[in-house]
Parts: C-alpha cells; structure tokens; sequence
C-alpha cells in the first residue's frame, strides 16, 4: 500500500507500540493483536514495525523460539525523570514483521508486564516506551508515518507529541492512532510523575487531568489524530455512562474520530489442521482429531469419558469475565450434566472459590490455576463448549480462537461478543449460545440450550460445522486499519 506524500509516493509505514507481543510476551489479548494486526498489515503491503521492551524473559523466549535477534549496537536514549535512561535496542524479525525490543533490566523488571501498584518506578517503563518509539526514527533513519499505540500503556506518546518541550516539535510530522483495548485500565496516576516525564503542560481538562490526578489514556483520548476500539458495539458501549468508565462524556464529544474495528486472531498460529501443540490435528473436513484431543485432555483431569459436554474457560479470573454469575451456577449444571475445566489466574478470591468448587465436585470441575499455553491449545481443541460470560467484553479473542477450533461459545450479549457470536437459535443458523442480562439464571438457561444441542447428533453436527468454518482472520479488519491510516496521513 502506498501513499504520496510531499510529491513522492512511498509505501506507507507504520509503527505499533506494545507491552505485550505474543509470543513473546503476554498479559492477555492485546498481546496477540500486537502482533497478529502489523503481520495481517505487512501481508497487505504495509511497512508495519513494533517495538517493545524486553520484560525478564524475553528475549531468551525469542531465540528458543528460533527468532534472531541482533543487537543493532545501538543504545536508546531518553530524557524523563531529570536524568537520560538508555536500553540496547535488539531487532528481529517474523512473518516480514520487524521487532524493536529494548532492553534495560532496571526498568523493564517485571515478568508480569502490568504493575500492581502505580508508583513512579512502575509507571516509567511505559512512559519510557512511548518516548523511545520517538526516539527511534532519528536512530535507525526509518520514519513511520503513523504511530499506532495501545492501551495506557503506551498513551504517553499522542500526549508527548502534543504537550512535550521537546516532542511537541515533531508533531506534524506524524499521525496517531490510539486503540482502546479495556477503557477499565486508564493508567491513573499521580500528577509529579506527568510532571517528571514533561507533560506538565498537558495537565488541563483538555488534556490528562482526571479529577486532580493524570490519566495518560485520557491523554491520548484528547491527543490522537485516530481513536479505535476492538469492536463496534464496544466503541458505542463507552459512550454510555455503565461502560464509560467515567470518560463517557469526553469519548461522547470525540466521537467523530472514534472507529470500531473488530480484532482477527491469528489464522495460522490458532489452527487446529496444523497446531503443533494439540496432539492430532484436525479440520472441517477431518473432524476425528478433535476427539482424540478431548481424550487427552480428559486424561490430563485424570477423568474418564461419561458422555457429558466438557465446558472450559481460558481467561483472566476479574469480575469484568463474568466470574460472579458463573459460580453460582456451577453446581445446578453439574447436576444437569455439564463438567467444566478453568484454566486462568487473577482474583485470589476467585482462585480460592474455583479450587474448593473443584475439590467438591472432583469429578466434574477440573481447575488448573497459572498461565499456560499448550493447556490452553489443548483445551481450546478439546473441550465441547467455551464458556464466556462476561460483564462487558472489548472484543474478547477467546470466543474467536474456540469457534477456530469448533468449540462452541456460550456467551453473553456484549461489546466483541455481541459482535461475533450468533445464537444457534429456532433456525439453526448460529454458532453459539447467548443470553442477554447479566444474570446466573440466564446464563444457566443458555448452558441448558447448549446441552439440549449436545445431546442431539444432528443439531451438534450442524453447530460445528458452522463454527469451524467462520473466518475471523485479521485481514478484513486490517483493511480497515489502512483505510483509517490513509484518510489521516492525507487529511
Ligand atoms: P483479555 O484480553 O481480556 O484477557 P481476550 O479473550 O481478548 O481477553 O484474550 C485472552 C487471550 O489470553 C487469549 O488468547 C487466551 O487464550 C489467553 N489466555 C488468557 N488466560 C490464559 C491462561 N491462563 N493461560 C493461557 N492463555 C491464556
């Protein structure tokens, strides 16, 4: 893809800024997108980079992996809290699409990426990221023409460009987009460490300031040129006051640069015809692999096979997952027929009330509490059913990786899900099962559907074809991307 500037056309550049990059690094869907949404870019011939931090790990994790990665003999330079803090910058590449990585193991120190606290030392990291990417042009003489940030964490950037001494400069010569993963993580902080990373000028209603505090997302809400969030019905969702997250009035007065462009996932990493992680592969056409993975993954519970439906849940265990209407369903479902497997962390609470569930009904509640992602692929590729009941749901990647396996959702109707499940209602024609209030009872009335259709060859058969046929790779929503990328660049 190319676009004239300046009287000379040049293919169009674009620079992704991440925390988190599978499979490199990951906290959750972002991670993925970081790199499935630049590979989807560079397939439609964008010159799509990212750059990203080497958290503990990392770039062990890259090589094992096979990547090579150079040390470009290069150190990167930033100015922020009174003092200049360098990394190494280390570049590999995968799938045509360059990786940046800085590293500095003072301040890139924690391999859970996001901090629990938000004291200075937490919050300069991020801020550090986003400064490095404007470094980084001047460095390698590569000059995107977009730079394309996600989250908090990297929202520093659109402000810099706007409020900055120094960056503030160079604003014209490039174009932002912001994409609002989760508006429930706004990266508030206290205002001395805006003030130590420069941004002090930015500190006004229209800019960072949250009611006496500095919230970088905000930041970038006012600053960049482009605003996305992962799905349609999410980027209308937080223009209303239950999912605004208290910045429903300012997204509400942005809203003509606001797009809501669904996530893909990653169509030949999530595969189950060549997943190097299941234990047979399967397909469409070839469906008897997905039984052997069930075998196995039964095996891994140490359960045999009673008929039942094997429901699972991969995810962060918050409240934002539906958590608080699943559990009190649990037992009524088991009665009902149902077995379910977790895999996820997070919420102490939730961990402990899961595990003692599992240690009540150890027959049919199977919990493995951690991050793991060969269990997940098993469980993606053996389970029946894949439960997702979430309160509010930007998108949700989980509901699109179990479809690719033909595993079939029970979901409920918001934001990503609302977007990409249909219900397999009177006429057959869905993929999934949804219901609509947040609600135990409602939910447990569409697991109840969902077994009804389990215990019916015909209507199962017909449910998994439907779903392991569905294509939600990234290249319909990547040329939306571009589409936006070019009307900025040109406006
Ligand atoms: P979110 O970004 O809100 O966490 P998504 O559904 O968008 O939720 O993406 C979650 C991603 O993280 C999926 O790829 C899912 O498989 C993965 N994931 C979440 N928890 C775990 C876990 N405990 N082990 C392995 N993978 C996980």
């Amino acid at each position: 893809m190319e676009i004239s500037t300046n009287n000379h056309i040049e293919k169009l550049k674009v620079l992704h800024l991440s925390p988190e990059v599978t499979p490199l690094s990951k906290a959750g869907g972002l991670a993925d997108v970081a790199f499935a949404l630049p590979s989807a870019l560079v397939d439609s011939g964008i010159d799509a980079r990212i750059i990203t931090c080497a958290h503990p790990g990392v770039l062990d994790r890259a090589r094992d992996l096979g990547w090579k990665v150079n040390y470009t003999r290069r150190k990167l330079n930033v100015a922020l809290d009174w003092r200049v803090i360098s990394s190494k910058l280390w570049k590999t590449s995968r799938e045509g699409v360059t990786v940046y990585i800085l590293e500095n193991p003072d301040l890139f120190k924690y391999e859970n990426i996001y901090p629990e606290n938000f004291e200075p030392d937490d919050i300069f990291p991020f801020i550090y990221l986003s400064f490095a990417a404007l470094e980084l042009p001047e460095l390698i003489k590569w000059t995107p023409h977009v730079f394309h940030c996600h989250d908090w964490g990297t929202s520093a950037l659109p402000s810099a460009l706007e409020w900055h001494p120094y960056y503030r400069r160079e604003r014209t010569m490039y174009k932002t987009v912001t994409t609002i993963h989760n508006l429930a993580h706004q990266g508030i902080v206290n205002p001395e460490i805006i003030r130590s990373a420069g941004l002090m000028e930015g500190f006004h209603i229209d800019g960072l300031e949250f009611y006496g505090s500095a919230n970088l997302l905000k930041g970038s809400i006012n600053a960049s040129d482009a605003i996305t969030t992962v799905s349609p019905s999410y980027s209308r969702e937080i223009q209303e006051p239950g999912q605004g997250m208290g910045l429903d009035g300012l997204i509400r007065s942005k809203r003509d640069k606001i797009h809501g462009i669904l996530n893909g996932i990653d169509t030949n990493y999530w595969d189950p015809s060549k997943d190097p992680l299941i234990p047979v592969n399967y397909s469409k056409k070839d469906p008897e692999g997905k039984t052997i993975c069930r075998k196995e993954m039964l095996e891994c519970f140490h359960w045999e096979d009673n008929g039942k439906p094997l429901i699972c849940n991969i995810g962060r265990l918050y409240s934002q997952k539906g958590i608080d209407i699943l559990l009190p369903a649990i037992p009524k479902l088991i009665r009902e027929g149902a077995r379910f497997v977790f895999l996820g962390t997070g919420d102490q609470h939730y961990e402990k009330n899961l595990l003692e569930l599992a240690e009540h009904f150890p027959d049919n509640i199977g919990v493995k509490i951690g991050f793991n992602e060969p269990l997940a692929h098993l469980m993606y590729a053996g389970s029946d059913l894949f439960i997702m009941p979430s309160l509010f749901e930007p998108c949700g990647l989980s509901q699109l990786i179990s479809l690719r396996y033909g595993t079939i959702p029970i979901v409920r109707k918001t934001g990503g899900l609302e977007d990409t499940v249909r219900d397999f209602g009177r006429d057959y024609e869905g993929w999934g099962f949804i219901f609509e209030k947040y609600a135990t009872e409602d939910l447990v009335h569409a697991v109840l559907r969902s077994i009804e259709c389990y215990r019916s060859p015909e209507c199962w058969r017909k449910i998994f074809e439907s779903s392991i046929n569905l294509d939600f790779s990234w290249k319909r929503s990547a040329n939306e991307y571009i589409k936006l990328y070019n009307n900025i660049v040109t406006t």
